[in-house]
């Protein structure tokens, strides 16, 4: 993927300015810089959570696949399976955990016995099996904090994207648990490109391959995280 001068406004406010960068296949990339710098603006376009809100415009390019995603052509809701996208806040739906899993699969005409296995593939590569396989038609609020947002990941992985979007995964997380999500994310590269803001200098250096440093909405800095 790559990043080619790109603009993104809210109103007149120019929230990311002239950005142009790669983000590397299977690596993973962070985003790091000061509150309100334009971390999750950019982020938010790579998916276009963005045009959920009207006064979002853009300039320049994301290029993937020889497609450029801000292309007024591109069909979104296949562009968000493509590229999974998780929150600050855990946000399951309120349903059992399992559904959380299946919800996601309907749209593909996927029977039974291919439904129970993808619930099983998604939460082990999620790394939360072993911890609610007996519990699956629980709710998914009955479970941790950490546990809801390991879900959240295994929701993204059923519908098999290529790159996944994280906005500070693990901040509203305890110690113990963002650890555990840290462990899974470096687990994930293996198989995913990954793009994550965070604003945990240690974090991006324990995770990260490429590190960005934005500032007032420049890419101030841009390389290998060392
Ligand atoms: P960061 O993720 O680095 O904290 P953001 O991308 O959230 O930064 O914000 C960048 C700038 O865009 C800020 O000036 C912020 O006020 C503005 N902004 C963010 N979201 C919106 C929005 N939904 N509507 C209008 N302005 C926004
Ligand atoms: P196993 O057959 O023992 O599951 P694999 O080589 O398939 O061995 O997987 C090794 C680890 O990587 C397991 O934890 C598995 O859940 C995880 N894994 C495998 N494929 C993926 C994938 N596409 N996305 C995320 N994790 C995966």
């Amino acid at each position: 993927m790559e990043i080619n001068n790109l603009s993104v406004y809210y109103g007149d406010n120019e929230a990311v300015k002239q950005v142009s960068m790669p983000i590397k296949e299977n690596k993973v990339t962070a985003f790091i810089g000061p509150s309100g710098c334009g971390k999750s603006t950019l982020l938010r376009t790579i998916n276009r959570m963005n045009d959920q809100i009207d006064i979002a415009r853009y300039k320049g390019e994301i290029m993937y696949d020889g497609v450029n995603l801000l292309d007024k052509k591109i069909d979104v809701v296949s562009l968000r399976k493509e590229i999974g996208m998780v929150f600050q806040e855990p946000n399951p739906f309120p349903k059992p955990i399992k559904t959380n899993i299946t919800h996601a699969l309907k749209f593909y005409r996927t029977n039974k016995k291919d439904m129970n296995e993808m619930v099983e593939t998604s939460l082990k590569q999620a790394a939360l099996w072993e911890e609610v396989k007996d519990r699956l038609d629980s709710s998914a609020h009955s479970l941790s904090g950490g546990q809801q947002q390991r879900l959240c990941i295994a929701r993204a992985l059923a519908l098999k994207p290529q790159v996944l979007l994280l906005d500070e995964p693990t901040s509203a997380l305890d110690p113990i648990s963002s650890a555990k999500v840290e462990d899974l994310i470096i687990e994930l590269k293996k198989y995913y490109t990954i793009v994550i803001v965070t604003h945990n200098m240690e974090q991006a250096a324990r995770i990260s391959d490429y590190t960005s440093f934005m500032y007032n909405g420049d890419l101030i800095e841009y390389g290998d995280t060392s």
